[in-house]
């Protein structure tokens, strides 16, 4: 935390988040992630109780909506101290991809579908995921999707392949993506999100996707679902029809600041774990490991890479605060990328420094190797942030690029 950014509220609530984590979650974290998710998950739940009595319990939302009221830039710094353990952001409810698909409901959800649907998500009850993504399709280029949502009476009846749902495996439902307005000339105006129950029959989880090696289960996967004929009514339309983008642009605003302030406190952990090692790792008589110039250079380059990804991320978070998210727009494309290379570079610079142990399951480093290398892929992968961040600045010198 920084001192110009704390304010007394956020450094009560901070403080007794820290001693939680301290206390209840990072003795436990190797144990379980050498533990099938489901059994973690309950032992998970019996410990929510005592992390909601923290005051950070869904501490992303409003006072208005019954979450504690902090700012964009209080949120993202409890982000960054939850996201220090692989299980923090669960532990409060504020894992992806439950916090977007909450978001998305509180803004745009009927009273109907709040009832049925978000209420359970915000006591933590159910699970949820957001399935946009395609197999045959670009991922990055969206508006090209094959699933589609036909109107049958009072019901959408949903077809189609995605993939990369992550948390699909236990979810009770998931916001699709589908094509419902395929003569609209604008292509960004032909697709919906349609909330569709899991139990819903056609509803074909294929498989948790192994990710170098690892299928993961629970809300710890990603899923392959095929949509067969998915009937669902038709007050399960999320917003209007053809708003399927406009309310995933939404999401993703504020949702890349949580994604940051989560990779910071990776970042945060992996450099503890490689000064630690660094520190009291004797290398050949007396001299220790840390006493190495190129280790040196690990410690001062990434401490400098992660001073400047929070106070850039910070700076974001204010900016949308003060100015709204449109108006950041080129801000959340840097942070995107930028935090994103922080972290995947923090992490591989601590596997190698504890050298063969590091590609081990014995630190928490090689989960992290794997897990968090698609930091740089989903949300827009680094070169189409890249791109549109350099169109605009190119754009200021008179130079206007057509095609990315
Ligand atoms: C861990 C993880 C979790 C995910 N969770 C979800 C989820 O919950 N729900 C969901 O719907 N999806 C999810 N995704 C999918 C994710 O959104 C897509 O992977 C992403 O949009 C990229 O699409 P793609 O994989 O089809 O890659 P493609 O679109 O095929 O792109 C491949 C590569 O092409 C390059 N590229 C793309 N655009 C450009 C450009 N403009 N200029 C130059 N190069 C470019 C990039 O290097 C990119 O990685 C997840 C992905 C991962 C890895």
């Amino acid at each position: 935390m920084i001192a110009h950014f704390a304010t007394e509220r956020l450094q009560e609530v901070y403080a007794r988040v820290k001693a939680f984590l301290e206390a209840e979650v990072y003795p436990n974290e190797l144990r379980w992630l050498h533990m099938p998710f489901r059994e973690v998950e309950s032992e998970l739940r019996l410990l929510r109780t005592k992390a909601a009595a923290t005051g950070a319990w869904n501490a992303y939302l409003s006072a208005h909506h019954g979450g504690p009221g902090f700012s964009l830039v209080e949120v993202a710094q409890l982000g960054e101290l939850m996201g220090t353990s692989p299980f923090g952001h669960f532990l409060f409810n504020c894992q992806a991809p439950d916090a977007g698909n909450i978001e998305l409901l509180l803004q745009h959800g009927t009273p109907a579908q709040k009832a049925q649907f978000l209420e359970p998500l915000l006591k933590g009850d159910t699970r949820s995921c957001f399935s946009m993504t395609e197999p045959e399709y670009a991922g990055s280029n969206p508006v090209k999707m094959g699933t589609t949502a036909v109107r049958e009476g009072d019901y959408y009846v949903i077809d189609g392949h995605k993939w990369f749902t992550s948390s699909a495996d236990g979810a009770a439902f998931a916001i699709v993506m589908a094509i419902t307005n395929p003569g609209e000339t604008n292509p960004y105006r032909r697709a919906s999100m349609i909330l569709a129950p899991t139990d819903t029959p056609g509803f074909q989880l294929v498989r948790n996707i192994p990710v170098m090696g690892h299928a993961g289960e629970g809300w710890h996967s990603h899923g392959e679902i095929r949509y067969e004929k998915v009937r669902v009514p038709a007050g399960y339309l999320l917003g209007a029809e053809g708003d399927g983008f406009r309310l995933a642009q939404e999401r993703l605003g504020p949702g890349r600041i949580h994604h940051c302030m989560r990779w910071i406190g990776v970042s945060e952990r992996a450099f503890d774990l490689m000064c630690r090692r660094a520190a009291g790792r004797e290398i050949s008589d007396g001299v220790m490991l840390g006493e190495k110039q190129m280790v040196q250079d690990f410690i001062a380059e990434n401490r400098a890479a992660i001073n400047a990804a929070r106070l850039m991320v910070l700076h974001t978070a204010m900016h949308i605060q003060e100015k709204g998210q449109k108006s950041a727009s080129l801000d959340i494309s840097t942070i995107k990328f930028f935090v994103a290379n922080v972290l995947q570079r923090v992490i591989d610079c601590a596997v190698q420094v504890h050298g063969a142990l590091g590609v081990t399951d014995d630190t928490l480093l090689a989960y992290y190797y794997r897990e968090e290398r698609g930091a740089r892929i989903y949300d827009g992968p680094d070169e189409a942030h890249k791109a549109s961040l350099a169109r605009h600045i190119l754009k200021s010198y008179g130079l206007e690029v057509k095609n990315n």
